[in-house]
């Protein structure tokens, strides 16, 4: 946080210097853009052929073609979920919160790419429809479905509290992916990550530039759909936080399952589909 005091006083340019216009760091038009045609031919075809019900304070994995569609839908009651993507046979290639909200802003919607980190660094999810998208920045600069939080995790709780407590998403999502693959605790956790902060609404305030949260407008009904890109492994959990209005990392909320059902139009049709190859960067970092 910056100083109430700044201890170095400013120079005689310092109105000049805040007043210059910022310029966009990424500007989207220069990004490869989603195929729509073909997505919207894809989920015309598509009938659901999976489905998981996360239970509140857990997580759960399931897996998705590329070419394929999921949804994550709120049932009985709001709540927010933690968002984890892997690519299905490689897990160390995983969803890069931090370049996709570089890329796309600090909270995603209908068109906006999941993208994966380095050095694939590709697509790995499209979102294809959002039912908050209504919803835009209200007056305190709060948005939904960020990529600026990074999910509640028992570390940050200990300091803060001086509490161990278990079902936190990074908890939930760990104890996922090691059922789901087998692996090892320790090991599945080195494979958690920062989280697409599904329905959770969020913003930096105005004056201090601190993480808030306030209640997220999601409705039973509601739903997040995205599109793989390439074959994932989806991992969400059931926040501990609920709708997020007042606290996580407790068994204090309300909490409510989240539901991720899966849409797949057929392998003929998913074949269809081109996979965003890997990034061509040659990989030389200026070496030899
Ligand atoms: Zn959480």
């Amino acid at each position: 946080m910056k100083p109430d005091r700044p201890q170095h006083s400013a120079p005689a340019t310092a109105d000049e210097m805040r007043a210059l216009r910022p310029v966009i760091c990424y500007p989207p038009e220069t990004l490869p853009q989603p195929d729509r045609t073909t997505m919207k031919a894809l989920r015309g075809e598509a009938s659901q052929t999976g489905k998981i019900v996360i239970a509140p304070r857990d997580a759960g994995c399931i897996e998705v073609p590329a070419g394929a569609f999921f949804r994550i839908s709120s049932v009985d009651g709001p709540q927010v979920g933690d968002l984890n993507l892997w690519n299905a046979h490689d897990l160390t290639e995983r969803f890069y919160s931090g370049k996709t909200r570089a890329l796309h802003g600090t909270h995603l919607s209908t068109g906006d790419h999941m993208w994966s980190s380095f050095p694939a660094m590709r697509p790995m999810a499209t979102i294809v429809d959002d039912t908050l998208d209504w919803y835009g920045f209200d007056a305190f600069g709060g948005s939904v479905h960020d990529v600026i939080g990074t999910r509640c995790d028992p570390y940050t709780g200990r300091l803060l509290s001086g509490d161990d407590y278990h079902y936190c998403c990074h908890s939930n999502l760990t104890r996922a992916l090691a059922a789901h693959t087998g692996l090892p605790l320790h090991e599945a956790e080195a494979h958690v990550h920062d989280v697409l902060n599904v329905f959770m609404c969020t913003g930096f305030t105005r004056d201090t530039g601190q993480y808030f949260m306030k209640a997220s407008p999601v409705r039973p009904g509601d739903y997040l759909e995205l599109f793989a890109e390439i074959d994932l492994l989806v991992g969400l959990s059931a926040c501990p936080g609920g709708d997020c209005s007042s606290e996580h990392s407790s068994d204090t909320a309300a909490c409510y399952p989240l539901e991720i059902t899966v849409w797949d139009p057929g392998e003929s049709a998913r074949n269809t589909h081109q996979v965003p190859q890997m990034n061509p960067y040659s990989g030389n970092h200026g070496v030899g």
